[in-house]
């Protein structure tokens, strides 16, 4: 594998009971590159980011970010199931923005950046203070640091949930849906926040319905339909002239 794929899957397969939600998805994600995922609801966009972050187990196929084998150690043929411990190593590099921003309720904004990296890091409490400051003045919420979640908006509290994220200083940030619970007129503070984060090199996989977003800040665009990555490409490319019909079916609905 190139140094310059940073994420990489492998016909990555993933079963709920009988149910196969994923059907062997192939995709590579380069370094510094913001890829946005797309397609119809039910189609595994969801499982495949909780599989990068282990918050799944694969059946089959093979995840790396950042050259490293994610939750198994290979010896041989065989694959070894790594330990608890070994997974929270590999996933304390992988940022999650979720829909629903799952914030602490009980924490503040600046309590609910500074946990991870002290808990998981063993950073001190005043260098994590000082960079969640910094974190969440970049995400334009200086003036909240000590409200709750509760006393935000969705705009704010999603913004909150990136800087946390940010806070662990991950190799890839994994987007599902930042914007799909936010009222119409606090959408574009998020995306704006997200499209910064492009433009200073983060590596990304945002899963979202913003056709104009991702034509205007991904680099590549991937659509997803029945637990497989259908096509891929340069946004302009896949949006303007799409060429598996199940994307030109689904653009036809979204556009
Ligand atoms: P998307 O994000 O593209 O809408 P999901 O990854 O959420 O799709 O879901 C894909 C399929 O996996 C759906 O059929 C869903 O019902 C199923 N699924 C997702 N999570 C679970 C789970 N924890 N248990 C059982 N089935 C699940
Ligand atoms: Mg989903």
């Amino acid at each position: 594998m190139t140094p310059e794929v940073l994420v990489r899957a492998e016909q990555v397969h993933k079963s709920y009971q009988r149910n196969e939600v994923l059907k062997g998805v192939d995709l590579e994600v380069r370094r510094g590159e913001v890829m946005c995922l797309i397609g119809p609801s039910g189609s595994g966009k969801s499982t495949f980011l909780r599989c990068i972050n282990l918050l799944e187990q694969i059946q089959h196929g093979r995840l790396w970010v950042d050259g490293e084998l994610l939750g198994y150690r290979q010896r041989g043929d065989t694959l070894h199931e790594l330990s608890e411990k070994e997974q929270s190593r590999q996933r304390a590099d992988i940022g999650m923005v979720f829909q629903d921003f799952n914030l602490f309720s009980h924490y503040t904004a600046l309590e609910n950046v500074i946990a991870a990296p002290m808990i998981v890091r063993g950073e001190s409490r005043a260098a994590a203070v000082e960079r969640a400051t910094a974190l969440l003045e970049r995400v334009g919420l200086g003036d909240k640091l000590h409200a709750y979640p509760r006393r935000l908006s969705g705009g704010q509290q999603q913004r909150v949930a990136i800087a946390r994220a940010l806070a662990m200083r991950p190799k890839v940030m994994l987007f599902d849906e930042p914007t799909s619970a936010l009222d119409p007129e606090l959408v574009g503070e998020v995306l704006d926040v997200i499209g910064d984060l492009a433009d200073e090199g983060l590596t990304m996989i945002i899963v979202t319905h913003e056709i104009g977003f991702a034509r205007r800040v991904a680099d590549s665009l991937a659509f997803m339909d029945a637990g497989v990555v259908v096509e891929s490409g340069r946004p302009a490319d896949v949006i303007d002239a799409p060429q598996h019909p199940r994307t030109q079916a689904f653009l036809s609905k979204v556009l």
